[in-house]
C-alpha cells in the first residue's frame, strides 16, 4: 500500500443545496507523535486518536484565532484525557488512566465513571467559552453529536476512527447543518442531511486509512453536488514555552520556590504534552519575582 498524500490534512467541503457542511481528516504522523510520547495501552491510544481527529474536525468551528480543547474527565479507569489544537491545526494531547490495571476494558463506556467531556474554546482575544456533555453514549463520536444537539440545536454527524498496529492512523468525518433561522428550511434540511449522513455512514475505517481524501469523497458523494475547499495541514506541535512556564511560577511565592531549590537543587517543570523540561535555579527565581522581564533567550533544557 503506497503512502497517501492527504494524510495529516483536514479537508473541508460544502453541500450548498442541502445547507450541510462537511469535513474529513486523516492523521498519521500527528497521531504517531502522541503514541511516541508515552506507553499508552491500545484502548487509550484509540481514545487519544479519536480525540485528536475530533479536535481537528471541531477546529473548523473556530471563526477566530485561538484554541479549542476537548477534555475528558472521569472518576473511572480513565482519569483524564485531553487534546487541544490551535486555529492553525497544531494539535497536542495527553491521557492519564489507572496504570495499576493490567487489563483494560474494550468498550468506550466502561472506561469512565461519572465521565464528561468538556469542550473549551479560547479565543486569542475575548472570552473563553466552555460546553459540557456527559459521556453517557457508547462512543466519543455519539457524545459529540449529543453535545451539538444540546448546546447549539445543530444536527451533526461525527464518525471517528483510530487504528494501531503497523500503520497507526486516526481520522474521521463531520457533517453539520448550517445554522439557519427558518424552521421550514430546517425540516427540508433534515431530510437532505439524513441522506448525506447515510452516505457518510458507509465509510469504513480501512477506506479512510488507505484512500486519498478525494477518492473517499468520490466514493461517498459522487452523485451529490459538493464544493471542496483547499485542504489544511494538521500537525502535532506543542506551544509550551519557557515564558509560559515562568508565568506559572510567578503565581507561586518566592519563598516557596527557593525552598524547593534548597531541597532539590532546581525547579524542574516538565511539559505534560511534549515532555520538555524547563529548569530554574535560584537566580532565575530572583529574576522572575523581581518583575524584571526574565531571560527569554534561555532555551529549554
Ligand atoms: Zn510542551
Amino acid at each position: 500500500m503506497s503512502e497517501i498524500a492527504s494524510v495529516d490534512q483536514l479537508q473541508r467541503f460544502l453541500f450548498n443545496q442541502a445547507n450541510v457542511r462537511g469535513e474529513l481528516v486523516q492523521l498519521k504522523s500527528t497521531y504517531q507523535h502522541i503514541l511516541d510520547s508515552y506507553a499508552y495501552p491500545p484502548v487509550i491510544q484509540t481514545l487519544l486518536g479519536e480525540l485528536m481527529a475530533a479536535t481537528a474536525l471541531l477546529n473548523a468551528t473556530l471563526k477566530f484565532e485561538g484554541e479549542i480543547g476537548l477534555q475528558i474527565q472521569s472518576e473511572g479507569i480513565v482519569k483524564y484525557a485531553v487534546v487541544n489544537g490551535t486555529h492553525d491545526l497544531k494539535l497536542r494531547g495527553v491521557a492519564r488512566w489507572d496504570e495499576t490495571l493490567t487489563e483494560l476494558p474494550e468498550s468506550f463506556s466502561a472506561l469512565f465513571s461519572k465521565g464528561y467531556l468538556v469542550i473549551t474554546i479560547t479565543p486569542k482575544d475575548g472570552e473563553r467559552y466552555q460546553g459540557i456533555v456527559g459521556l453517557d453514549q457508547d462512543s466519543l463520536a455519539a457524545c459529540i453529536e449529543e453535545y451539538f444537539l444540546q448546546s447549539e440545536q445543530l444536527m451533526t454527524q461525527v464518525r471517528l476512527f483510530a487504528q494501531q498496529g503497523e500503520k497507526p492512523m486516526a481520522g474521521g468525518t463531520l457533517l453539520q447543518v448550517l445554522p439557519t433561522s427558518s424552521e421550514a428550511t430546517n425540516v427540508a434540511e433534515s431530510t437532505e442531511f439524513g441522506h448525506i449522513a447515510a452516505l457518510t455512514d458507509t465509510l469504513k475505517a480501512e477506506e479512510l486509512f488507505s484512500l486519498e481524501a478525494n477518492d473517499v469523497m468520490y466514493r461517498l458523494y459522487h452523485q451529490e453536488e459538493v464544493e471542496v475547499f483547499t485542504p489544511a495541514d494538521v500537525k502535532f506541535e506543542c506551544h509550551c514555552s519557557r515564558e509560559s512556564t515562568i508565568g506559572a511560577l510567578q503565581n507561586i511565592a518566592k519563598e516557596e520556590l527557593l525552598s524547593i531549590i534548597a531541597e532539590e537543587g532546581a525547579i524542574k517543570m516538565n511539559c505534560q504534552f511534549c515532555h520538555t523540561d524547563y529548569v530554574f535555579d535560584a537566580m532565575d527565581v530572583e529574576t522572575i519575582h523581581s518583575g524584571f522581564d526574565p531571560d527569554a533567550s534561555k532555551t529549554a533544557q
